[in-house]
């Protein structure tokens, strides 16, 4: 089968894999139909090179039709419909029984300390084949795999692997008190889906980003935006707006920006760093240069608001501002989304014909496998108004 595969820094190539076959019992086969590039994918095109090897088949946020199932897999069957959750998880350990999904017991990583397995994430989360390819092998597919009506076209579900949960996440970690006032820092895909939940949610949105597209689109679907270009600090902006108080909430809906982009360049012309001397090695610098948007954050929160951070960091993250954060009573939430924990409250959203949520307003994009790099490319630098794409093999 073809996959898209990983062979350096910027450079992933469609090469044709073996095909998938079934080797536990709990595991099914995926024909996929649509598969997503995301931001985290981003990381490992830019900076976490040294926990790739050659010919790593990327991809996290799969939907297709079942092909085939181990005899323990029985809540779904060849031919249904599915959405695979990015986070591999078994259901039914201590961790699952928390709903803390990502963090399986079952699935975790003892070898490098890491959480629940994860598609087309390194060996640092289990090595496992991603779903950017023609076929996927879902482990623990007893639990895993979400079933979807047919009919519909794939953008009303292929966001349930990831985008919608991990916003949905980010604004239940937002911990918003009725009609607040939070600010969305970043505002790619995730950053996109968890302004429209909390607007959904009946809450007031700032949105802050420096890319012209996105802060339209936000705008769309009734956003406040601050255009980061213009303004000389966001987090002044976002007090302006806020009656000098800050938002009551934050999400940094960034993380570790990869230098390729718009707004990498931004706040590296602020730091007065130089974005080569930044990008090697990974677990010395990736958190220290890559914090403008969780330091803007804890700046724009109001005294004793939290920030939900969503976007991903790595490495070590120093400076904070420690004192900053205490004087003002900031609590910070963080980490992978617990993707099923939030399929019950989402997915009659994404089935009702009135579409609450715009899925059907996000992929800018939908492109055939052959063009993966293409489509990296133009999403990591923001080109051709890029903000979701989509492969379809
Ligand atoms: P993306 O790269 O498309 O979006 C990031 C956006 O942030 C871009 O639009 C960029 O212009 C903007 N930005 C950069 N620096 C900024 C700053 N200082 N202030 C304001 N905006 C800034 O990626 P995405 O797909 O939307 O993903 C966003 C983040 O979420 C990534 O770090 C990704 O890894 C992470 N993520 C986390 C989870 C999870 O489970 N927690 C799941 C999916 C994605
Ligand atoms: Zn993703
Ligand atoms: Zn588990």
């Amino acid at each position: 089968m073809k996959a898209v595969t990983w062979h350096g820094k910027r450079d992933i190539r469609v090469e044709e894999v073996p095909d998938p076959i079934i080797k536990e019992p709990t595991d099914a086969i995926i024909k996929i139909t649509s598969s997503g590039v995301c931001g985290s994918d981003l990381h490992l095109y830019e900076v976490m090179g040294p926990f790739l090897q050659q010919g790593d088949v990327l991809g996290h946020e799969p939907m297709g039709i079942v092909q085939e199932v181990g005899p323990e897999v029985t809540h779904i069957a060849p031919g249904d419909r599915v959405v695979v959750p990015f986070n591999i998880s078994c259901g039914d350990c201590h961790m699952c029984e928390l709903k803390l999904f990502a963090q399986c017991e079952t699935t975790q990583v003892r070898e490098h300390g890491t959480g629940a397995a994860l598609f087309g994430y390194t060996k640092l989360y289990g090595h496992v084949p991603g779903g950017q390819a023609e076929y996927l092998r879902v482990p623990q597919a007893h639990f895993g795999p979400i079933k979807v009506p047919a009919g519909p076209p794939d953008e009303r579900f292929v966001y349930l692997s990831d985008v919608l949960p991990t916003a949905w996440q980010a604004v239940a970690y937002a911990d918003l008190p009725a009609g607040g006032t939070v600010a969305v820092f970043g505002l790619g895909p995730i950053g996109q889906m968890a302004c429209r939940v909390a607007r959904h949610l009946g809450h007031r949105v700032i949105g802050v980003d420096g890319v012209g597209a996105r802060l339209e689109m936000a705008r769309r679907h009734g956003v406040e935006v601050i255009d980061a270009r213009d303004v000389r600090d966001p987090a002044e902006a976002v007090r302006e707006l806020t009656g000098g108080r800050g938002a009551d909430s934050v999400i940094d809906a960034v993380g570790m920006e990869a230098h390729g982009s718009p707004m990498a360049k931004l706040a590296h012309a602020t730091t007065g760093l130089l974005p080569d001397a930044l990008a090697a090695p990974l677990m010395r610098n990736a958190g220290v240069d890559r914090l403008a948007a969780l330091n803007q954050g804890i700046d724009a929160v109001r005294r004793g608001g939290t920030v939900s951070v969503v976007g991903v960091y790595a490495g070590m993250a120093d400076p904070l501002p420690m004192m900053r954060m205490f004087d003002k009573g900031v609590t910070l939430r963080m980490g992978q989304a617990h993707v099923k924990r939030w399929i019950d409250d989402l997915l009659p959203l994404v089935c009702d014909e009135a579409d609450p949520l715009g899925v059907l307003d996000l992929a800018t994009h939908r492109l055939p496998l052959d063009q993966a790099p293409h489509g990296y490319e133009i999403f990591q630098k923001k080109r051709d108004g890029a903000i979701k794409v989509l492969l379809v093999p």
